[in-house]
């Protein structure tokens, strides 16, 4: 288990051990922190068939079907873009009848917000009234787009996002390269995604985008090229520009007005680019021109 999600697991465990656990849980937090792995480790821990000391034995047949990736009272409900209701019905229809192994049925929903309206009513009846010893296990990191007849009915868990020394420390752990602080600052409520980004070295790394951004502020190439150079990742670009600018915009004393402004137009660009049908590329360039222009840069 992740170290920041330890206590958390512990303090359910618990919960379940005194048959105080709430049938409908919902796990919120945002990417990259963890969710799936507690969901999974947690319906393990559901379904062993032991369960003495808040952990899976790990050795009951219960536990062993898991390990294979097959008990049959462990259901789980995903999907790239929307959750349909058909998936949702047929979720139930799995958790409705009597568990095969005469011990707990779990059903996972990855990514609840995903659930279309008529999905999330598929779902209400079950989660108001569960069949016996049934758990479901709601994850999410947009909680407010969850209707809130879902909201009501389930408990939330609101998982402990780890601070920068605490994803720092964890990262040592799985990755033995230096790594710039800004970058773990930027991703240390996401330690699982600053873990990926790492991983990923075909991908535009954080130095090379602080040597460019350093390049079009000395005049040494132009913003279009880069921006050109850069148009595969556009949005994780403008999310970097934003915190850069926000580094930038912390450093000094004296702040000037551009500065400020030029961070508020970040914020914006992060925004515009979720809507489709813009040019993302026209809105890095703008940004990048602008970055370029601002002499309190180059000091
Ligand atoms: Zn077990």
């Amino acid at each position: 288990m992740y170290p920041w999600l330890i206590s958390t697991f512990e303090q359910l465990a618990k919960r379940r051990q005194a048959n105080k656990l709430h049938h409908a849980l919902l796990l919120q937090g945002p990417q990259g922190i963890g969710k799936t792995d507690f969901a999974k480790q947690f319906a393990a821990l559901l379904l062993c068939a032991k369960n003495s000391q808040g952990q899976r034995c790990g050795v009951c047949h219960a536990c062993l079907l898991q390990y294979a990736g097959n008990h049959p009272d462990f259901h789980e409900v995903l999907s790239e873009k929307q959750i349909g209701v058909d998936q949702i019905r047929e979720a139930i229809k799995k958790l409705s009848g009597s568990a095969q192994l005469s011990g707990a049925k779990v059903l996972i929903i990855y990514a609840a917000h995903t659930m279309t309206e008529s999905s999330a009513n598929a779902l209400l009846k079950t989660l108001e009234e569960p069949t016996a010893n049934t758990f479901i296990l709601l994850l999410s990191h947009k909680v407010e787009r969850l209707l809130p007849t879902i909201l009501s009915r389930c408990e939330r868990i609101i998982m402990t996002i780890p601070d920068t020394t605490q994803t720092q420390a964890w990262l040592n752990t799985q990755w033995d390269k230096p790594v710039d602080a800004e970058f773990v600052r930027l991703y240390a409520s996401s330690p699982l995604t600053l873990l990926d980004e790492l991983q990923q070295e075909h991908k535009i790394s954080y130095e090379v985008f602080k040597a460019g951004l350093q390049d079009i502020i000395q005049q040494r190439v132009n913003p279009s090229q880069l921006a050109t150079d850069w148009q595969e990742q556009v949005e994780k670009i403008l999310k970097w520009l934003q915190f850069w600018l926000h580094l930038q915009v912390k450093s000094r004393a004296e702040l000037p007005e551009t500065l400020w402004q030029l961070h508020q137009q970040a914020i914006k660009a992060v925004k515009r680019v979720r809507n489709p049908g813009v040019n993302k590329v026209l809105v890095l360039n703008q940004l990048l021109t602008d970055i370029a222009m601002l002499k309190s840069l180059k000091e």
